[in-house]
């Protein structure tokens, strides 16, 4: 019944696959509705949700490990001068809060409507000020794009974000390094990229991110494209149905479920026992 889709990232710099597995259907099935509740509309931001039981230090995600049917809705590209208001007008009428990745030269372009993603509880996130591939750029490019993007960020809405996402998913061991250790940043890629950027159509967006869901999936958008926009209201619609709640990045990292001590020193059948019942 589910359709795989083998998808490429934008420019082939990466791939990612929308991660279906039997075990995730199952997870769906008996944990539907255990959690349906949380759709954050009313909560003050992130402030409500329980913090990371430990400090946490920056790392890559492409998706957050947790049983609970919750998933974070991204937007990358914007801010758009006019799908980005159309998506939160969409978002604000469902009650669903999302992640947006903009772009530091557009934040510039249009800061209302920065200003707008952060007053009605989305989170805003660093998805650099030009749009390269970070790991063509050098040392001083990657350090000139990220601080900058921040910064108008920051300038513009108050908000100071906590991750970022790469262009093109574009990375490599020395620009991860650069960005956990020197900003401080996570990290963010995506379980499910649906291909919105090669626009095919609102249905086959909508079908893609609903089959690709999963807990703690992290789903890839770009509020640059009509039919992505067009997709939302179905995408909402039928991942409520499934049992699914939305979460800001920070909140689903807030949210994570982590391994129990590591059971590394434990004798081998102990350890493979805790293991496997966490999985
Ligand atoms: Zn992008």
């Amino acid at each position: 019944m589910k359709i795989l889709t083998p998808v490429l990232c934008v420019a082939a710099l990466s791939v990612a696959a929308c991660a279906q597995e039997k075990s995730d259907v199952a997870l769906l099935r008996s944990g539907a509705g255990s959690t349906a509740g949380l759709h954050p509309q009313s909560q003050p931001a992130e402030g409500q949700l329980p913090a990371p039981r430990a400090p946490r230090v920056p790392a890559q995600y492409n998706e957050v490990p947790m049983s609970r049917p919750i998933v974070a809705l991204t937007f990358d590209d914007g801010p758009h001068p006019e799908l980005t208001p159309q998506l939160l007008d969409i978002l604000r009428q469902n009650g669903v809060r999302a992640t947006f990745y903009v772009i530091g030269r557009n934040v510039a372009a249009y800061p209302e409507i920065a200003r707008r993603i952060v007053s009605e509880g989305h989170e805003i996130a660093n998805h650099t000020y030009n749009h390269p591939a970070l790991t063509s750029v050098g040392a001083a490019g990657l350090q000139r794009e990220l601080t900058s993007t921040t910064q108008i960020i920051e300038q513009t809405t108050g908000r100071r974000p906590t991750n970022m996402r790469p262009p093109y998913g574009a990375i490599n061991d020395r620009v991860r390094a650069a960005i956990l250790r020197d900003h401080g940043l996570d990290v963010i890629m995506w379980s499910c990229d649906p291909l919105d950027w090669k626009r095919p159509g609102a249905q086959v967006v909508r079908q893609r991110l609903v089959d690709g869901a999963k807990p703690g999936g992290i789903l890839l958008a770009h509020d640059i494209h009509p039919g992505t926009i067009e997709a939302v209201p179905g995408v909402i619609q039928d991942l409520k149905a499934k049992g699914y709640g939305f979460a800001t990045v920070s909140q689903l990292l807030a949210l994570r479920e982590t391994k129990p001590a590591q059971p590394a020193q434990l004798s081998a059948p102990a350890a493979a026992g805790e293991q496997s019942a966490v999985q």
